[in-house]
């Protein structure tokens, strides 16, 4: 099959540090794959903790010496103005290049390019119009909230969707004065690797973003458990959320981890059908299925439990599967041979745990290339691994209930707790179940639509702390209590009863 690359892509992937493209100073690189050929397309310097130790340096000046930390907030914002500027501008290579690195739909990356501009419009936004709180005691006291960025941000970040989320992380850092370094996923850093133009060319102050790559074990873990680093900012598995949180503990940092998810889609019988199906198909299966709020658990109430099936897997078998480039491509290449082999694991444990409706392995056509077939399995019970497990991928599990109890039972029965969607016309249903429901965000008669200023995160296993809107600006910053008296100190005065005694 005809495959598209781009053009001009770099011959090596540096880290930035500083202000400036360097090896590791090992010069150990690793190789990074391309998900269509699986074959090395480029090396990336491979960072240690020399590496991290030389950029949380150039951090720590910035934030101790720079200005970036002591600009106004409308001269920040200008900034981070014209980085969205630059990344919209360039939407279209950054989408080339990130459905060329991830097997992302091309499409879809697009609509992930301009989203990450878009983060970076909404905390510009939210900083100038910033106010903090003041607590007044007629009289006798002021008191207010000095508001000071933490420092060195430490950012780490998944393979999924690479530039938006790392966006997701740096527009708030930047936004709240800190200075950052940046650990980009391995499986891709290719997007990554654009920052460092764009934020020079849009008048970030030199070692405000510095950016290692590597692995987590390396990079990662020396980035997390460096003196210098306040605070760490993660997303990626539930399981490596662990490990950081006990790294992060010696040191007492600020944690924010945004964690793997299993999230139920509760479809009842009185749901619009139409809406319910186009939603809960594109819930599981866009973005690949590599989606943290993916919809990968449905449960249909069993009136219409028959026919739900044998629509969603009519639909799920004619999902277009192909070279992420094309824009008629709804399922790309997974990225990586790893993750693939991972999910189609999964594929062959759910063919002993469900019915299988539709896909069940590799595309007819695609021989090659970490391509998986839209898969779905009806009939699972609660406890099996593919109801249970997170498999990152398009593979999507099908439960039928009886009541709202059961429904709000099995919707629970997870470790996770990271998203919900809930069809109904019921309007107290809606809002009940909803209410009942263990998940950080719940999406009624509706995908996954974001509003920058809600509150993103999950709960159980999903993860810890919720950023979004003014919660991100909380994360990156101290809030200091000022108070002040207002005419007389009144004290009660220690000592004054034996001191009046000797004459004082
Ligand atoms: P991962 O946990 O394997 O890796 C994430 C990042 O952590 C990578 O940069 C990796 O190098 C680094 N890392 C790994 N071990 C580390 C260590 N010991 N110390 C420090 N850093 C380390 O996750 P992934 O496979 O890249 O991403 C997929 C996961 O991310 C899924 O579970 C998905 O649900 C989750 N995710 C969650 C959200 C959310 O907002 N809740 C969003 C996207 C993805």
């Amino acid at each position: 099959m005809a495959h598209h690359v781009p053009e001009n892509l770099p011959s090596s992937i540096k880290h930035y540090i500083g202000g400036e493209f360097v090896d590791s100073l090992s010069g150990e690189t690793f190789d990074v794959l391309n998900p269509v050929t699986n074959e090395n397309y480029v090396a990336a310097a491979s960072g240690k903790k020399e590496d991290i130790d030389r950029a949380v340096a150039a951090a720590k000046e910035a934030f101790d010496n720079g200005p970036w930390p002591r600009m106004l907030p409308r001269a920040r914002a200008r900034v981070l103005n014209k980085i969205a500027d630059a990344v919209e501008a360039q939407d279209a290579r950054l989408a080339e290049l990130e459905s060329f690195d991830s097997g992302l739909p091309i499409t879809q990356a697009l609509g992930q390019a301009q989203r990450a501009a878009e983060n970076f419009r909404f905390f510009a936004d939210l900083i100038v119009a910033q106010a903090d709180d003041a607590y007044k005691v007629p009289g006798r006291q002021i008191n207010y909230v000095n508001r000071k960025p933490k420092g060195v941000a430490g950012l780490i970040t998944p393979w999924n969707t690479p530039f938006m989320l790392e966006s997701w992380k740096l527009a708030p850092a930047l936004a709240s004065g800190c200075t950052v370094v940046l650990k980009p996923a391995e499986f891709t850093p290719l997007s990554a690797s654009l920052w460092a133009g764009i934020f020079e060319k849009a008048g970030l102050p030199t070692g405000v973003f510095n950016l290692v790559n590597g692995f987590g074990e390396d990079a990662g873990d020396a980035l997390v458990k460096h003196p210098d680093v306040p605070l760490i900012s993660f997303t990626g598995e539930s399981k490596t959320g662990e490990i950081i949180f006990a790294n992060c503990a010696p040191h007492l940092k600020g944690m924010s981890m945004e964690l793997g998810g299993k999230s139920p889609a509760v479809v009842f019988a009185d749901a619009d059908l139409d809406a319910a199906i186009d939603s809960t198909l594109f819930g599981v299966f866009s973005l690949n299925g590599e989606r943290c709020t993916a919809g990968s658990r449905i449960l249909v109430e069993r009136a219409i439990y028959e026919e739900f099936c044998e629509r969603y897997a009519a639909r799920a078998q004619n999902i277009v599967v192909g070279d992420p480039h094309d824009p008629k491509t709804e399922v790309g290449a997974l990225v990586h041979p790893e993750h693939f082999d991972k999910v189609m694991s999964y594929v062959e444990i759910g063919k002993s745990e469900g019915r299988l409706l539709a896909g069940g392995g590799r595309p007819e056509g695609l021989e090659h290339g970490n391509y998986v077939a839209p898969t779905v399995f009806a009939d699972v019970k609660p406890d099996a691994r593919i109801f249970q497990e997170e498999i990152f991928g398009p593979v999507v599990a099908i439960t039928p209930f009886d009541s709202d109890d059961e429904a709000l039972e099995l919707a629970n029965s997870v470790r996770y707790g990271l998203a919900a969607y809930v069809w109904t016309q019921n309007l107290t249903r809606a809002h009940t179940f909803s209410q009942s429901i263990n998940a950080g965000m719940v999406w009624l008669n509706s995908h996954n639509v974001r509003d920058l200023r809600t509150p993103f995160g999950g709960v159980k296993a999903s993860g810890l702390g919720h950023e979004g809107g003014y919660r991100s600006i909380d994360f990156y910053t101290d809030q200091q209590a000022v108070h002040i008296t207002l005419g007389d100190v009144h004290t009660a005065r220690f000592g004054a009863a034996a001191a009046k005694s000797v004459g004082y």
